[in-house]
């Protein structure tokens, strides 16, 4: 998912679709936008779909106000549905306030029969709204301010979050302890912008000022912005999967720019696994870069050997297993004179079940490479993410049942290979971060399911 707020800024709703639309990306499920207004009243469009499709020029005109957040919603916990788009928007006797979370919070199911039992009465099956429910309660019974409400709650969940809390007069940004999912602040005119990804702001001319830390809750409002620590516990194991995968090229996580990361990645996957080939390859979107720095490390040419076709729909309806491969066909296709009688090396930056790699293999072939030597740039991923990637089950990752030449048997290529997770550490010049679905070391305590806990 991706979040975005304004703060301080005329027509914040315009400005927050802009700000999603460049986080598109991130989620393409769901869209939604909480605006509040002088008079301190919340206004709130979200639907299913792509940003352009939920928002027009006559609903945002609706949403009034300088104050904003915005959320593209990815399913994972909880499942599809409105009920499930974000931002979620509270009614309270201390004051209305809005909610986006990015991530996935892993003692979810504890907490929910925890506060059903304590009487709240949940909108949706989606995990974020817990912290709402833990904010509320936490005020019911203390006559003090929201901020101490919000520490609270915080302490009390665990997993990955980028959150976004607004109320009638302030945002609070707030990232998890161990630093899991981005979250950045800008400067725009007179006021801030907090986004998922640095990207959002350059679409709108918007300075950097700094990151969220991990544990720390930075508030924005009239005064401008004030820092707190939530937790001092803070680690710094930010989700590889967004350098690898999920970040756009140009935004900066943490100071290191992705497209920079990714083409690092590539030099060192050379290092160490070189091929004997003609033409280096990458897999659009997201494996580019690295191709890139495959390429310029070998000093083998990159070429455009697979196009993918942009104007795929998200709604694109493949029932049969047959029209599903026709699917893919007509997502990437080989260009058939650049790839004809060379050795292909093929970059991508994962394999998850390895059927979209098998499919792209054969399509090279079918063009008329004559070798396919595939290389990943990023370790064998054996272990399922809990942090809100959906990077499937146990079962389904071909690398937690087969060895790398058990992998590269079914995917039909000539040579495979990953990267090394010390290189993954590498190529961001970084001490640490999350690489738990290619370790199985999960930097958090791990939570039993809601029908686990049923069953006990
Ligand atoms: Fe990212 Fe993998 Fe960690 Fe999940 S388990 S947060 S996908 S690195």
């Amino acid at each position: 998912c991706g979040v975005f707020g304004v703060f301080g800024v005329k027509d914040a709703a315009s400005l927050t679709y802009y700000g999603l639309h460049a986080l598109q990306h991130r989620g393409q499920e769901g869209a939604g936008i909480v605006t509040v207004d002088r008079d301190a009243t919340f206004r709130r469009i979200k639907g299913g779909g792509l940003v352009t499709e939920v928002f027009g020029e006559g609903n945002l005109s609706t949403l009034k106000g300088d104050m904003a957040i915005g959320h593209v919603r990815y399913t994972t916990a909880g499942g599809g549905g409105i009920e499930n788009v974000q931002p979620f928007l509270f009614r309270h006797n201390t004051g209305d306030f809005a909610l986006a979370h990015n991530g996935n919070i892993v003692n979810s199911a504890l907490l929910r029969i925890y506060l059903e039992n304590k009487g709240s009465l949940f909108q949706s099956t989606s995990d974020s709204e817990i912290l709402a429910h833990l904010i509320k309660k936490e005020t019911k019974y203390h006559d003090r301010p929201r901020i101490y409400s919000i520490i609270d709650a915080l302490n009390m969940i665990e997993g990955a979050f980028a959150f976004l809390i607004m109320t009638a007069n302030r945002i609070y940004a707030c990232r998890d302890k161990y630093g899991l999912r981005p979250l950045s602040i800008g400067r725009l005119g007179d006021g801030y912008v907090v986004s998922s990804e640095t990207c959002a702001f350059d679409v709108l001319g918007a300075e950097f000022v700094r990151d969220v830390e991990p544990g720390e809750i930075v508030t924005i409002d009239s005064e401008g912005i004030r820092s707190r620590d939530f937790s001092q516990y803070k680690r710094c194991e930010m989700c590889s999967m967004e350098y690898i995968y999920f970040a756009r090229p140009d935004s900066d996580i943490e100071g290191c720019n992705v497209h920079a990361y990714r083409k690092e990645s590539g030099r060192l996957l050379f290092g160490e696994a070189p091929a004997e080939a003609d033409i280096v390859v990458g897999v659009p979107d997201s494996s580019l870069s690295a191709a890139m720095g495959y390429a310029e490390a070998s000093g083998l040419p990159y070429e455009m050997g697979l196009i993918k076709n942009k104007y795929i729909g998200r709604t694109f309806i493949q029932p049969s297993q047959e029209l599903r491969e026709k699917g893919v066909r007509m997502k990437l296709s080989a260009v058939r004179t650049i790839v004809k009688g060379k050795r292909v090396v093929l970059v991508d930056d994962s394999i998850v079940r390895g059927t979209t790699s098998r499919r792209i293999v054969t399509m090279l072939k079918e063009a008329g490479a004559t070798e396919v030597h595939v290389r990943i740039a990023s370790p064998p991923m054996t272990h399922p993410c809990f942090y809100g990637v959906d990077t499937s089950t146990r079962d389904e990752l071909i690398s937690a049942r087969k060895e790398v030449d058990g992998v590269r048997e079914e995917i039909c290529a000539d040579s495979l290979a990953f990267l090394s997770p010390g290189a993954l550490l590498r190529a961001g010049n970084r001490k640490d971060l999350c690489m738990a679905c290619f370790t199985g070391h999960y930097p958090t305590a791990l939570y039993q399911s809601v029908d686990e806990v049923n069953k006990d």
